[in-house]
């Protein structure tokens, strides 16, 4: 797995949003938020061949990246390649045609994508050859889901945006890597309904569900982190 942006709501110095690059057998993004389709070309060079797009919530940190793929595929250097799959929330279809109504056209996502939405807690295969399944959290009063990968013989966990519950214990039940929001300093500072983590909450997620080994993420570069904890960056890779 590559840490293609690890940025929170606002970006790090430097830094791209959401974005999880998973490989093997073929390519699976976890999210696409703003900067990530730039490092994605830094990869490899010319346009992504990704082809599985996995998209948790609709904050734009998680997927604001989609719109100049469509530019890039119709006019650019994407033309002509082959439409990855974009898998998105329950009744993300209706959702995405909204967008596009207002941001270009009504199907431009579908000019560029091969749409789908996935349910709840019912496992897909997507075109990378990996099984994805997603696991409904809560963020604010936003619909968002913790997402699991697997190739059969390994897991990676993803969180997404998260604030405490049991469920993020079942986002990371004994998975290899457990990629977990650690957005706040500490655990309530915002009041009201929950949307983020502390790196605490995060480790007693990860510990609840028997994670072997948690990577911190989503975390501004304004609010320091622990001893003991690892921390996403930019460009890391993690072989699992
Ligand atoms: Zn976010
Ligand atoms: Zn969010």
């Amino acid at each position: 797995m590559t840490v293609v942006g690890s940025s929170p709501a606002w970006p790090n110095p430097g830094g791209a949003q959401s974005g999880y690059l998973v490989e093997g057998p073929g390519q699976l993004l976890l999210d696409c938020g703003p900067g990530v389709l730039g490092r994605l070309r830094e990869l490899n060079g010319g346009w992504p061949r990704i082809d599985s797009v996995v998209i948790t919530h609709w904050h734009l940190d998680h997927w604001g990246d989609l719109v100049p793929w469509v530019w890039g595929n119709m006019v650019g250097p994407g033309k002509g390649t082959e439409k990855p799959e974009l898998w998105l929330p329950p009744q993300g279809r209706g959702r995405i045609r909204d967008f596009g109504t207002r941001l270009g056209w009504e199907d431009m996502f579908e000019s560029t994508f091969d749409v789908r939405d996935y349910e709840e807690a019912v496992p897909f295969k997507t075109a990378a050859g990996l099984e994805v399944v997603a696991i409904r959290l809560p963020h604010y009063t936003l619909r968002t889901y913790g997402l699991r990968v697997s190739n059969g013989d390994h897991t990676i966990a993803y969180s997404g945006d998260s604030g405490p519950d049991d469920r993020l214990a079942d986002v990371a039940r004994d998975a290899d890597l457990f990629v977990c929001e650690a957005t706040l300093l500490a655990p309530n500072p915002e009041g009201g309904t929950r949307g983020h983590l502390s790196a605490v909450e995060a480790l007693e997620a990860s510990e609840a569900g028997g994670a072997k080994r948690l990577l911190l993420t989503h975390r501004p570069s304004e609010r320091p982190l622990e001893n003991g904890f690892e921390l996403a960056r930019d460009g890391l890779e993690i072989t699992v």
